[in-house]
């Protein structure tokens, strides 16, 4: 494997995906020596969001590595210019495990020549609609996102899809974004969070390139913005978008966006906006049925070469009701758990992994939650919401941020703000990151159980 895929494969797993996906792909380490290490980019929001905030993380993973430059230069390189070996299977490694089968392997790698094309910005080939299970409660947003992937910007312009957290939202517009870059691999599909936009534009902003932000968003031909109830309230922001917005939409050019909810229950929304979210189809989406529920985790089961049993299916379906990401991090931990013993998954191992037999009254605050997590590891509370980021206190502070999005559902920006923090990219790094280890790290798991059980005790 390539220096630079190394350094990569483990930046992955310390920030969240859609960061990863959107400032790490489509780099190259071009050259390095004792005293520069040249990390070739593919364009200017790019190398600045590099130089901010991850210049650290980069320098730290390539220490690791074994390069000990003294400097990092970020070097803006034409995609098809880069020939080393290293840089070419990096998109492709974490997500193709993902794939259900090996039809569906041939035909989501279809397009993988064109993965480096600079074009396809944020989106996650794992994300097909060949793996997303279609049922009661999704049917509607499916066909609706499968007939725009055929034709984009000619019928539903744009396309609300909302709905609560872990329902498939994210995975159906990304399978777009994929659907329409295999139709036509010089579409230019762009794929960013709410959050990224605004952070784009803060930066643009501030480094006086905003006529450069405004053509990059403008010339898109699919422009998908996820989450996208975080830039209500932001006025600026509001305005950019409100002008992209209309560029696209008179051009033809398909937008397709997500909410937590509705248009008209986003507050602080400019009715400007409002009304022109509502301009095309917005649609409801549900939380799958129990059949619906049962076909992912057997699906899901499969993509990991193991078949389990009705009864456990049904248990997991049954237990986890609300929210697809769960349902797959239970059926993911069950897995993990029985892989190192050797065992073959069923019931009683089941229950007494997940222990979700319990049904929970929810009358938890913020502040419980920080507390206990606090008293949990022994540290007092000034520290975790405090400035420290010795390993002790961030990894309980992450802990408590993930137990306040997984109990309370609370928004990253009210996640923040809880532990004291002005930035939500840390919220969501936390909890992705949290959510990521639970899964092979047996203490944190042990831990997150114990400050629950505590909880609701
Ligand atoms: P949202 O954006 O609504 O919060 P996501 O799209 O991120 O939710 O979905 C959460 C997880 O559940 C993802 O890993 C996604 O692949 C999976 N998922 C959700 N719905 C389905 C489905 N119908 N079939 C297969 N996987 C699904
Ligand atoms: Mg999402």
């Amino acid at each position: 494997m390539g220096l630079w895929q190394t350094v990569l494969g483990e930046i992955e797993l310390s920030i969240s995906r859609g960061n990863f996906m959107t400032w790490f792909k489509n780099t190259s380490l071009v050259s390095h020596n004792d005293e520069q290490a040249v990390i070739g980019v593919p364009n200017i929001f790019i190398k600045q969001q590099l130089e901010r905030k991850y210049n650290e993380l980069i320098a730290e993973t390539l220490r690791k590595n074994g390069v000990e430059a003294k400097e990092i230069i970020y070097k803006i390189t034409s995609v098809t210019k880069q020939s080393e070996p290293d840089d070419e299977p990096v998109l492709v490694s974490p997500s193709s495990s993902f794939a259900t089968s090996t039809a569906t392997q041939t035909s989501v790698n279809r397009p993988t020549a064109s993965l480096s094309h600079s074009y396809r910005q944020g989106i996650n080939e794992r994300y097909t609609f060949d793996n997303f299970i279609v049922g009661s409660g999704n049917e509607l947003a499916f066909a609706a996102c499968q007939s725009i992937a055929v034709n984009p910007g000619t019928k539903y312009n744009p396309l609300f899809l909302y709905g609560g957290v872990g329902i498939g939202k994210t995975h159906l517009i990304q399978a777009v974004g994929n659907a329409v870059v295999a139709n036509n691999p010089n579409a230019r599909v762009l794929y960013v969070t709410s959050e990224q936009f605004v952070q784009e534009l803060v930066d643009a902003i501030r480094f006086k390139k905003t006529a450069d932000f405004a053509s990059y968003y403008r010339t898109t031909d699919v422009l998908i913005v996820d989450d996208v109830q975080f830039i209500a309230g932001k006025e600026k922001m509001q305005e950019e978008f409100f002008h992209t917005f209309n560029a696209l939409h008179q051009a033809n050019k398909q937008i397709i966006l997500t909410s937590d909810k509705p248009p008209k229950d986003i507050p602080t929304l400019e009715e400007r906006l409002r009304s022109r979210f509502a301009w095309g189809m917005s649609i409801d989406m549900q939380i799958p049925d129990f059949e619906t529920r049962c076909a992912i985790v057997q699906t899901k089961a499969q993509t990991h070469n193991v078949e389990l049993p009705p009864d456990v299916v049904e248990y997991l379906a049954n237990n986890i009701q609300t929210n697809i990401r769960e349902l797959e991090g239970a059926l993911n931990q069950l897995l993990a758990f029985c892989e190192m013993r050797a065992l073959d998954p069923d019931l009683s191992i089941a229950t007494s992994v997940l222990g979700i037999s319990k049904t929970r009254p929810k009358h938890l605050s913020a502040k419980q939650i920080i507390e206990r997590t606090a008293r949990h590891f022994q540290i007092p509370v000034e520290d975790i919401l405090g400035p420290k980021r010795d390993k002790d206190i961030v990894v309980p502070r992450q802990i408590a941020m993930y137990i306040l999005r997984s109990e309370l559902h609370l928004s990253f920006p009210k996640i923040a703000r809880e532990l004291g923090r002005k930035d939500h990219t840390t919220a969501i790094h936390s909890v992705e990151k949290i959510e990521q280890e639970s899964r092979v790290d047996a203490d944190i798991r042990a831990a997150i159980s114990e400050i629950k059980d505590r909880l609701y005790a």
